[in-house]
This record gives structure tokens, C-alpha cells and sequence, in this order.
């Protein structure tokens, strides 16, 4: 409550949060998470905690009036729909250059994510975070993540066979054919649940189309993982609705934080201010970086180095459609968790996830979402007249992911004589390069903060999120969150505590 005296203040309920939450609490520190989004935990009007995909309402959107849909056409035609404002799951945060997608409420992205669970190919880790020791990561803490994660494999054999998986065989088979390697990608999503869904024997989420805007069923997200376990320690209290504001040193030492409480239109209600003894900043790359930046620029946290703010990348994503010929279809029933990539990250530069188009009905299209080895990375800088955090990101910067998906995709078009789907993104674009889901950096490991996320200038002040993470992990980033911040907060808890 306001005026109140906390140990440690997490900001944000994501994976970063999350880990530090029940490390913190299995170490005996009680803690409060205060986290912008909703609680999730309370049926809508339809009785289901989540809107499905295909009917997106008020839930599906962070304070739009109108959604939008990251495929915002099919066949040409515009998706988008009015939709009435209220602090729903998704947020499309338009920054000019770029539409950052994040996931708002407990559990952070872990809500609206795709759950694909992916731990980067080691050869590639130094190139990730070139300040952590590898071993250490392999060894320990990419397992512990795994582990805590409840990540989980598809049976090959069912693989091979079911309905669902058909636009994955179809992009395994075109991969092949033009001699790239298919990898089989771990997820979240727990596999026996979807084989009962397809068996008819349960409620289906993943087959009924249901990501993005949250699954009613077998996401193991965050609340049912991490989350739980930290609230089961008993010393974990989280506040949904709350959003942080400012964070400066305290007179009597730690740090006085500044909240609003919002309603559902996102309209503040009550400002509390809570002391804490520590803070942890994981709100998000784009959460984090904007409240440093802005305390940083405004002499709140005078002290942070010239670090903050800098680093940020979009870890590469572009996504793009192909259209199959017709005797090869991707299949009506398209399981909405994806499970498997295409890998040419050395050769090209690119890994691609094949992802499906849950419209339910045949569009003989493939469909990706690339990660890409690009060189661009942008800064959050303070906009004192129109008292915002701007991020120098350029659409043109996108050029070069782009590049590096055709050396995947003109191969295959070349290989099969197909082409591109060019109904997807409006203008008959080829390329969504409008976005990104895998915001990094912002508040770059050893740069920003020490080798452990302590932010450098305030003691007691930690980043433990995708902000440490120098834009790009090679492969989909939250594995590799979860795996540093569990690194990281055991350094912590062993040394500062
Ligand atoms: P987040 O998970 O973003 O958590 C930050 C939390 O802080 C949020 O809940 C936010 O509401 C809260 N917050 C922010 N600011 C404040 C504030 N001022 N006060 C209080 N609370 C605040 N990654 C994968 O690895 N695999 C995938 O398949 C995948 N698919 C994705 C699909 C979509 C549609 C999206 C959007 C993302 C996807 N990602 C995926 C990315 C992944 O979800 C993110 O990388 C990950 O969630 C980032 O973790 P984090 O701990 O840094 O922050």
C-alpha cells in the first residue's frame, strides 16, 4: 500500500521478473511485483479468460480503439476491426519506425507469445552475450531456464502424421529440397494436451487458433510456472494495474517509487509511493529502457552512465508468405504454436520459423517469421517536449533482414517455382517489416550495469530483462531471458543480499 517499506520492488511480471521473484523468495526476501497489465485470472463475457484470434474484442489490445493485427490483411483485405479501450493483452507500442509488440499483464509476454522455447546453438553464444561465460550458460543456467520453464518437445512420430502439423511438414519438405537444415523447436505449449485436443477429448486452444491474445488452455505461461511457484513461497505479493513512474534514491536510503494505479479504460485512479530497498527494473527491453531513460534525462537517477538508453535491436524479425501450388496445401487445421525452423543463420544470416495462418481454411500459403543477424541498433533517447521516450529506429534499417530472408526464401521460390504471398500486409507488400516481437537491449549487460545487471551509478538498482541483451540471441529470445536473469539473480543473492 502507499507510503509503505518493501526489501525488493519488482517492475513487471515477465520472465526476467519472474526469476528474480522466486529466487528472491526461496532466498527469504519478501518481494512486491507491480505490473501495468491485468491480473488474466477473471473470465470475460464469452466465460473465457482470453479472446480467441480469430474474434479479437476489447481484451485482445493495450488502449487501442482499433486493433492491430500483425497479418493486418488476407486476400487482400483489411483485418483490422473497432474495438472498445481497455487495458487488454496485446500491445502494439507505435514508435514512429517500428511497432513494438508486447505482451501487458501477469506474466508478462509470456501471455501472448508463439511459447516457442529455444535455446541458441552454443557456437553462436558469444556473438549473443560475449561478456558471459559460455560454460556456465550450457552447463547450468540454459537447463535451470528449461527446467523452470516447463519446456517440453513434440513426439516426432505424431509429428509426422497429424492434421495440424501440415503446414510444418510443407515447410520442412521445401527446406529440404533446397538443402537448408529443419530444426525442431521446443516449446511451452504442453504436446499431450494438444494431442488430446486433437484427439476431440479436450477444449481446444492451440488447435482453435488461440495465441497472441492468450490461451485459454496447455500454455504453460508464466503464471503457471514461475509465477506460481514464487506466490506458493508466500512472500510474493504482485499488484496488476499498478505502473511505475519514476524511481530516484530515497532520503533515508533505497529508493522511493512512484506508481499509478489504473482502471480498465487505463485511466489513473490513485499515485502511491513505496520505498524499497532494491528495485528490479523488469518492465521489458522497452519498459526498462524508457524509465531509465526518462530518470536519467529528467536527474532522477543522475548517476546511470551513458550506456542507458543505447544498444537496442529488433532481434532481427521480418516475416513473409509464400504461395504453395495447389497440390501443395498447408492444411484447414493449423495448430497455432509453432515447432519448427529453418536454420541458416551461418550461411545467410537468417533462421525461420515456419508459422502458421490459423484462418481455418485452406490458403495454401506458407508462412515465416524470420530472425535475422542484422547490424542496426537504435537508442531510446528523452523527448523533453513531448515528455516521451523516442526510439531512433528506421524503417529502412529492415533492408537488411530482408536480405538475409531471401537467402532462404528466393531459394525455395527458385527450387519449387513458387512465389511470394503479396495479400498479407497491405500496398501488396512482400515484407512485414513494420514490426518487431523480440524487442532487446536498451540497457546492455557490462555496459549499462556490471557483468550481473546491477545498474552502474545506483547501488541497489538491477536490470534483470531482454534489456541487458544487446539486440539479437540468434534464435527467439525468451529462453535466453529466462537463462540470464536465473545467472544473474543467483550472482545477486549470493553477494549483495
Ligand atoms: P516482458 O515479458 O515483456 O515483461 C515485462 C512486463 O513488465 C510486462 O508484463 C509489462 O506489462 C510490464 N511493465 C512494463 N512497463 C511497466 C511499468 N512501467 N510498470 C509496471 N509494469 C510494467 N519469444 C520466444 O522466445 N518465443 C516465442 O515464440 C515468442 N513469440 C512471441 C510472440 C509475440 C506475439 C510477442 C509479443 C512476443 C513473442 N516472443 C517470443 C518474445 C518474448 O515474449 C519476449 O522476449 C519476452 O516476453 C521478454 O521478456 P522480459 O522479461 O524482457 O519482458
Amino acid at each position: 500500500g502507499d507510503g509503505a517499506r518493501v526489501p525488493a520492488l519488482i517492475i513487471g511480471t515477465g520472465y526476467g521478473g519472474s526469476v528474480a521473484a522466486l529466487r528472491l523468495a526461496q532466498a527469504g526476501v519478501d518481494v512486491h511485483m507491480v505490473e501495468m497489465g491485468m491480473a488474466w485470472d477473471t473470465p470475460g463475457p464469452d466465460g473465457k479468460l482470453f479472446p480467441n484470434t480469430r474474434t479479437p474484442d476489447h481484451r485482445s489490445y493495450w488502449l487501442r480503439t482499433r486493433t492491430k493485427q500483425p497479418i493486418s490483411n488476407f486476400l487482400g483485405f483489411p483485418l483490422d476491426k473497432d474495438v472498445p479501450r481497455y487495458t487488454g493483452i496485446l500491445d502494439a507500442e507505435d514508435f514512429g519506425g517500428i511497432l513494438v509488440y508486447q505482451g501487458r499483464g501477469v506474466g508478462g509476454g509470456s501471455l501472448v507469445n508463439g511459447g516457442m522455447a529455444v535455446t541458441p546453438k552454443r557456437s553462436r553464444f558469444g556473438a549473443v552475450l560475449p561478456s558471459v561465460d559460455a560454460d556456465e550458460m550450457y552447463g547450468v543456467y540454459y537447463p535451470r531456464a528449461n527446467a523452470g520453464l516447463g519446456v517440453n518437445e513434440i513426439d516426432r512420430a505424431w509429428f509426422d502424421t497429424t492434421d495440424c502439423y501440415q503446414y510444418a511438414r510443407v515447410g520442412r519438405k521445401h527446406a529440404q529440397r533446397s538443402g537448408f537444415e529443419f530444426v525442431y523447436v521446443p516449446n511451452v505449449y504442453d504436446f499431450d494436451y494438444m494431442k488430446r485436443e486433437a484427439a476431440g477429448t479436450v477444449p481446444q486452444s492451440a488447435l482453435a487458433a488461440e495465441i497472441l491474445y492468450g490461451n485459454n488452455y496447455g500454455k504453460k505461461s508464466l503464471q503457471k510456472t514461475y509465477l506460481a511457484q514464487a506466490k506458493a513461497t508466500g512472500r510474493v505479493a504482485i499488484s496488476p494495474l499498478h505502473k511505475v513512474t519514476s524511481v530516484s534514491p530515497a532520503s533515508n536510503g533505497g529508493y522511493t517509487v512512484v506508481i499509478d494505479q489504473l482502471d480498465t479504460t487505463g485511466a489513473v485512479t490513485a499515485t502511491k509511493t513505496v520505498t524499497a530497498d532494491r528495485v528490479f527494473f523488469a518492465a521489458g527491453s522497452v519498459g526498462t529502457s524508457k524509465l531509465l531513460v526518462q530518470m536519467k534525462a529528467t536527474g532522477r537517477l543522475p548517476n546511470l552512465n551513458g550506456e542507458i538508453g543505447k544498444g537496442w535491436g529488433d532481434n532481427g524479425n521480418v516475416m513473409c508468405g509464400r504461395a504453395n501450388h495447389l497440390w501443395d496445401p498447408t492444411g484447414k487445421l493449423q495448430s497455432a504454436m509453432p515447432t519448427g525452423g529453418i536454420d541458416n543463420w551461418d550461411a545467410g544470416g537468417a533462421f525461420a520459423e515456419v508459422a502458421p495462418i490459423p484462418t481455418g481454411i485452406e490458403t495454401y500459403a506458407s508462412f515465416y517469421l524470420s530472425i535475422t543477424n542484422t547490424p542496426h541498433r537504435a537508442e531510446f533517447t528523452w523527448n523533453a517536449a513531448a515528455g516521451r521516450v523516442d526510439l531512433s529506429w528506421q524503417t529502412a534499417w529492415k533492408q537488411a533482414s530482408i536480405d538475409r530472408a531471401k537467402t532462404i526464401f528466393d531459394k525455395i521460390n527458385q527450387k519449387e517455382g513458387t512465389i511470394y504471398r503479396t495479400d498479407l500486409f497491405g500496398a501488396s507488400k512482400i515484407w512485414g517489416d513494420h514490426l518487431t516481437y523480440h524487442p532487446l537491449g536498451g540497457a546492455v549487460l557490462n555496459k549499462a550495469t556490471d557483468n550481473y545487471g546491477r545498474l552502474r551509478g545506483h547501488p541497489g538498482l538491477y536490470a534483470i530483462d531482454g534489456s541487458l541483451i544487446p539486440g539479437n540471441t540468434s534464435v527467439n529470445p525468451f529462453v535466453t531471458i529466462t537463462a540470464l536473469a536465473e545467472r544473474n539473480i543467483e550472482e545477486i543473492v549470493a553477494t549483495d543480499l
